[in-house]
């Protein structure tokens, strides 16, 4: 169903959902904005397939509560969880974590790309150890330490995440172990990991070794085709020493790489406060080269998610010396196997047995051959156990691909396309960002492929309640809200301050595409004068008193022929011009001129001029329709000009209030950005 797994653009009605920056084993990640504190945030959200199964569910929560404990400043923090409920009954409830937005990249960017130094990679184990020194102490086990989940700020701070299968210690009976299953990631696992034992903090140290074998010498210490074999050869094998992958590395890094490295926990430093000091006496014997850093053979890791995997038997030499009659048989009929064929993608471990030494007795040959043998076991029963029933396929190629292309391309082979909208800046509307799982993964036929397709870029909604504060401010609060401050222009206003925002273009309300920029107008403390010359007295007070304009307004008199009186024949400042805001403009209103001496007036009782002030002149008999009746008209006048003064008063007044008005106003204005700024400054201290 279209849309049903749709992360919405806004949880909780509190955090915006961006862009999707990252996807890992079992979540999506989104930036994104808590509306609330106005900060940028990454947004983790469970993917729908897995949020069905309960173990991750349960996985995931965990990861949330045991992180929102930990405050450390090389740890990413979380901020809150909660749950997408699902629109409708087939959908499913999808766990979300808020958590700090981290700039930057993942070691395992800086891996691939090879910009790792040696001394870059001691610096950063000793952040990761730091990290881990912290939680450790907390009782918190992270589990899966591995490059994906270390970033390296552009500011060269090292930050660990994804405690995700991190556990309380003395958490002793989870449903995991009850599920036989090992959880990590393969060239990261610890042997005891790797057997599905329990695990301490001297797991995480194995691990962070891993991670810094590979970061010295580009590959991790067990490499192989599948999750299964590399898995083994933590449980089996001796890791290489750094120096024999690039002999630019110095012994002293094989020694201490052949301890963090070692089988036995008790072997090992014993915590990571130990470990970090022995790496950071290392320190000065590492060379800071970029020359140095070039490995010989740079062996990307081909399956770097945290997965499940069945756990090596244990311990694999006594499994090996037992008669393994059953096991034998499955993996191939006849003699014991020579092991490597029954390896699902026929690799084996090479490197591993290649280092072992030729003059080894028939015994111990026989020993490694019965051990491979079971091996073999394993990985078949792995690969059975992974095909249960349909055959594998690769998941298709199909970003950028118009979604109905695509979703036909995945029927094609043979899965089933579920679509879910995301916004993407750069893949347009209508077309696919990528598919979860990736292209090239091999997968049962019949699984469900998510098909990620762009919404376009997100869109937000201009901000409202800027007008009247400090341009600052108002640069702020787009930014805040994922759109871009751009130029300012002038504009003329009846009460915004001088120099503060008047309004923005697009105007507030307005829904545009996140990260467009919005112009900001700023006041010039000016206002604009409307057209008053032709309007009656009444009119052009009320024009200038109106609340767009708030200017104060004078009447003046003068005697003028042809033109009714009353009207206004004159104003001090043209319409359109602008005049400093709550000024004076002076109105000049027409007067009938005085009566000719000569003739001696008949008084006429009628018509007189109506005394109703609201009255339209236009809308009463004007006496000048009468003009024979000059001294009726003269009278007027004066009536007139004492009316014009009267109303110039209370103009005058008016405006008063009004200048008390804007003052009040602006002194609010000003008391709240005070507020606002010691608020800001409170939480950047914080
Ligand atoms: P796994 O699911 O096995 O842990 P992963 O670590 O690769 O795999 P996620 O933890 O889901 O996957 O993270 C995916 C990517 O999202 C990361 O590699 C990183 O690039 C990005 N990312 C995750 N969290 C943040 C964050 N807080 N700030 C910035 N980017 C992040
Ligand atoms: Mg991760």
């Amino acid at each position: 169903m279209p849309g049903r797994n749709v992360v919405p653009r806004l949880i909780n009605d509190r955090y915006e959902v961006g862009e999707t920056i990252g996807r890992g084993g079992m979540a999506t990640v989104h930036v994104g904005r808590d509306l609330r504190l106005g900060r940028r945030v990454a947004i983790k959200v469970l993917r729908p397939e897995l949020a069905r199964d309960a173990t991750f569910h349960e996985r995931f929560k965990r990861e949330a509560q045991s992180v929102a404990a930990l405050n450390h400043h090389s740890i990413v923090s979380v901020y809150d969880t909660g749950e997408i409920l699902a629109r409708t009954d087939e959908g499913v409830d999808r766990p979300f974590i808020v958590m700090e937005y981290v700039p930057g990249r993942t070691l395992r960017e800086l891996i691939h790309e090879d910009a790792v130094t040696p001394r870059d990679a001691v610096d950063i184990t000793l952040g990761v150890l730091d990290a881990l020194e912290y939680s450790h102490r907390a009782g918190i086990v992270h589990r899966d330490i591995k490059p994906a989940n270390v970033i390296m700020t552009p500011e060269r701070q090292v930050k660990v995440m994804d405690f995700g299968i991190a556990r309380a210690v003395e958490d002793t009976s989870p449903a995991l172990t009850q599920a036989q299953t090992v959880l990590g990631t393969a060239q990261y696992l610890s042997p005891e990991q790797a057997r599905g034992e329990s695990v301490d903090a001297r797991s995480d140290l194995y691990s962070t070794a891993c991670v810094l074998f590979e970061m010295l010498t580009g590959r991790a210490p067990f490499v192989g085709e599948s999750s299964v074999d590399i898995a083994a050869q933590h449980v089996r094998d001796r890791p290489p020493a750094p120096s024999e992958v690039d002999p630019r590395i110095g012994h002293r890094v094989d020694e201490f790489m052949a301890r963090a490295l070692a089988k036995d926990p008790s072997a090992r430093f014993q915590d990571a406060g130990q470990m970090r000091r022995a790496l950071r006496e290392l320190r000065p014997a590492v060379p800071d080269d970029l020359e140095a850093t070039q490995p010989l053979r740079a062996v990307p890791g081909r399956d770097e998610d945290t997965k499940t995997l069945p756990p090596v038997p244990v311990p694999v030499l006594a499994a090996a010396a037992r008669p393994e009659t059953d096991g034998a048989a499955a993996a191939g009929p006849g003699a014991p196997p020579p092991a490597v064929p029954a390896d699902p993608a026929g690799h084996g471990s090479v490197p591993a047995r290649r280092r072992r030494h030729p003059l080894r007795t028939a015994l111990l040959a026989l020993l490694a051959l019965a051990l491979l043998a079971v091996l073999g076991i394993v990985a078949l029963q792995w690969v059975q156990s992974q095909r249960s029933g349909p055959a594998l396929v690769a998941v298709p190629y199909v970003a950028g691909m118009d979604a109905s292309v695509a979703e036909t391309a995945l029927r094609n082979a043979q899965l089933v396309p579920e679509r879910e909208e995301v916004f993407d800046d750069e893949v347009p509307e209508g077309d696919v960002v990528g598919t979860d799982p990736a292209a090239d993964t091999q997968v049962a036929e019949g699984t469900t492929v998510v098909l990620d397709v762009s919404r376009g870029p997100a869109e937000v909604e201009v901000p409202g309640d800027l007008a009247g504060r400090p341009e600052d401010d108002v640069r702020e609060a787009l930014e805040s809200a994922g759109l871009e401050a751009g130029s300012t222009r002038p504009a003329n206003s009846s009460w915004v301050p001088r120099g503060m925002v008047v309004a923005t273009d697009p105007a507030a309300g307005t829904t545009v595409p996140s990260g467009s920029e919005v112009q900001l107008v700023v006041s010039t403390g000016r206002v604009t004068v409307p057209q008053l010359v032709g309007l009656s007295r009444q009119q052009a007070v009320a024009a200038l008193g109106a609340d767009e304009v708030r200017l104060s307004a004078e009447v003046v008199t003068t005697p003028q022929d042809g033109v009714r009186p009353g009207q206004v024949v004159d104003q001090s400042v043209d319409a359109g011009q602008s005049a400093p805001q709550g000024s004076t403009v002076t109105l000049t209103v027409a007067v009938a001129p005085e009566p000719e001496p000569a003739p001696e007036p008949t008084p006429s009782p009628t018509p007189s001029p109506s005394p109703e002030e609201t009255q339209e002149p236009e809308e009463t008999q004007e006496p000048t329709e009468d003009a024979q009746d000059q001294g009726d008209s003269a009278e007027e006048a004066s009536e007139d000009e004492q009316r014009a003064a009267e109303q110039a008063r209370e103009a005058r007044e008016r405006s008063a209030e009004q200048a008390r008005e804007d003052e009040e106003r602006a002194a609010e204005q000003a008391r709240e950005n005070e507020e606002r700024a010691a608020e800001r400054e409170a939480r950047r201290d914080e």
